[in-house]
């Protein structure tokens, strides 16, 4: 008998919310929930289908085309989205705790999330109040100005990481922008999306704007992308998947934004504040179970500190506390689902004849009681690991880390962009003039100097090569979502 946390009220079964209804799958179709600490089904959850997609953007096309809500004045939109904001904030300890339970994620870890999904809130809210375009005169010929108007059905697709989070990303400057949506969550980590339904109806907004549909990519997900009543997709997911849903998008000619995979360095020069840099990477790759977009999951150490690096290095992850996600004292907790977990292993194991193992490889010793089966992974660093390696080229999105030497700035960069991702870099120097130049040099749609992984949310966020396509963050996310209709007159 396990003695792993269990939150209260968890439903006996997930449903889709289509048209302020929560609804079984048409054809009853179901798939089963797994919690990551003991990898048993703990609930079922609808297995949407193309006819379900049908009835959800049927819902969000009516909401659309007939009812209030892109129409209404981006003032009182604001304020809907305020109440939102309110609301998932007064729900925080309960998603934390259904975070953790639903994806394995460290609690303490979980905590933050609602706060920054509220903040998304807020922030499109303001910034659809404070919406200007451009008017243009040419004197005494024309007058010309820009018509902004949300587009239609956005369909919305998101993965298991941190999934109410990065579903806020996606619903905030959709429904600000007066979209209506249909929302696809990640089929491991259905729990917490159905906290919108409620929150969004207690808040205001009116039925048929937010439409849920929860189900297999392949199925429920292929059904939106390929809809032709669903003039945008917002996809984040791997690059392979992006690829074919691109593909997909094709036939409509769709406006897409798609956060893709990463495998992003983080350079440490000779001259870097050691600890600081220290700190930093670890915490680049082991926060968020390493199952972070943006994970700092290639370490690159100038040869003068090579040595002492790798050792500091090796000794503090040998320290990471790993178990349950539950426990405060957690740092890494159970990776998000079995077919996961495999993937990660393989890795560990091609790991082994690709670098010097340092620290982990393999389970964690001492695993809670009844836990033994959970998806736990040990931290895990490689050193001297050579660029043609899968485990540097490939992203593996857990706790595992390979460290590469470097002589020259010139090696440094090479290195740094020599793989297919381009999402993220982290470097550590400190000279200035360096740190600069080799930002602009590096490529990755973000980079982050002496410093980790905070963005404010008017900086765009989005990869290069193949982590991405389009930014989102601030202004960017609200011109996905609408049209800039430029209306011409002669004067
Ligand atoms: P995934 O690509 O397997 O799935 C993402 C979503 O796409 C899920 O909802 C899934 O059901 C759906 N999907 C799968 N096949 C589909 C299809 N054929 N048509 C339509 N939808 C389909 O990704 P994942 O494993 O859930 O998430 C991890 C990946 O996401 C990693 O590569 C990570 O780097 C990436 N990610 C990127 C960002 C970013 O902002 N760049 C953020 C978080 C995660």
């Amino acid at each position: 008998m396990s003695k792993h946390f269990v939150p209260e009220n968890l439903p006996a079964k997930i449903q889709h919310y289509i048209n302020g209804e929560f609804v079984d799958s048409i054809g009853g179709e179901t798939f089963e929930v797994l919690d990551p600490v003991t990898n048993t089904a703990y609930t079922t959850a609808a297995a949407g289908q193309k006819a379900d997609i049908d009835a959800a953007v049927a819902a969000a096309t009516e909401a659309f085309k007939n009812g209030p809500w892109p129409k209404m004045k981006p003032r009182e939109r604001a304020n809907v989205l305020y109440k939102i904001a309110d609301a998932v904030v007064a729900q925080q300890d309960r998603l934390a705790e259904m975070e953790t339970f639903d994806t394995g994620l460290p609690i303490t870890q979980a905590k933050g999330q609602a706060q920054r999904a509220a903040e998304n809130f807020r922030f499109f809210a303001d910034l659809i109040v404070a919406q200007h375009d451009t008017a243009l005169k040419v004197p005494g010929t024309q007058l010309n100005y820009v018509n902004r108007k949300p587009i239609g059905v956005a369909g919305l697709i998101t993965p298991w990481n941190t999934p109410f989070m990065l579903e806020s990303w996606k619903l905030a400057p959709s429904i600000a922008s007066g979209c209506t949506v249909v929302l696809k969550p990640a089929e491991f980590t259905p729990l917490s999306a159905s906290l919108w339904a409620t929150i969004f109806e207690e808040a205001g907004l009116p039925k048929g704007v937010f439409n849920l549909v929860n189900g297999m990519g392949e199925e429920a997900g292929d059904a939106l992308v390929k809809h032709p009543g669903v003039p945008l997709i917002s996809f984040t997911g791997e690059s392979s998947t992006g690829q074919l849903i691109f593909r997909n998008c094709a036939e409509n000619l769709k406006g897409m934004s798609m956060e893709l995979g990463g495998k992003s360095p983080a350079i440490v020069f000779d001259d870097a504040d050691f600890d600081a840099a220290i700190d930093s990477t670890l915490f680049g790759v082991f926060s968020l179970n390493g199952e972070r977009c943006t994970a700092g999951s290639r370490i690159l150490v100038q040869r003068g500190i090579y040595e002492k690096f790798t050792e500091a290095y090796a000794a503090r992850a040998k320290n990471i506390k790993v178990g349950d996600p539950h426990d405060p004292a957690t740092q890494v907790g159970a990776l998000v689902h079995p077919e996961h977990y495999d993937k990660v292993m393989s890795y560990v194991e091609i790991g082994k004849s690709e670098g010097r193992l340092l620290a982990g490889g393999g389970r964690p010793e001492n695993l809670p009681e009844g836990q033994e089966n959970g998806s736990y992974v040990a931290p895990t660093v490689f050193a001297d690991v050579a660029p043609d390696a899968r485990i540097f080229q490939e992203e593996i999105f857990g706790p595992v880390v390979a460290i590469t030497p470097f002589d020259t700035d010139e090696e440094a960069l090479q290195l740094a962009n020599n793989t297919k991702y381009g999402l993220a870099a982290y470097v550590w120097t400190n000279d200035l003039k360096r740190a600069h130049n080799f930002a602009q040099n590096v490529e990755a749609g973000m980079v982050w100097l002496n410093s980790h992984n905070v963005r404010d949310l008017r900086s765009p966020f989005g990869g290069v090569k193949a982590s991405g396509l389009g930014h989102e963050g601030g202004y960017r996310s609200i011109d996905f979502y609408t049209d800039q209709q430029a209306v011409h007159i002669t004067l």
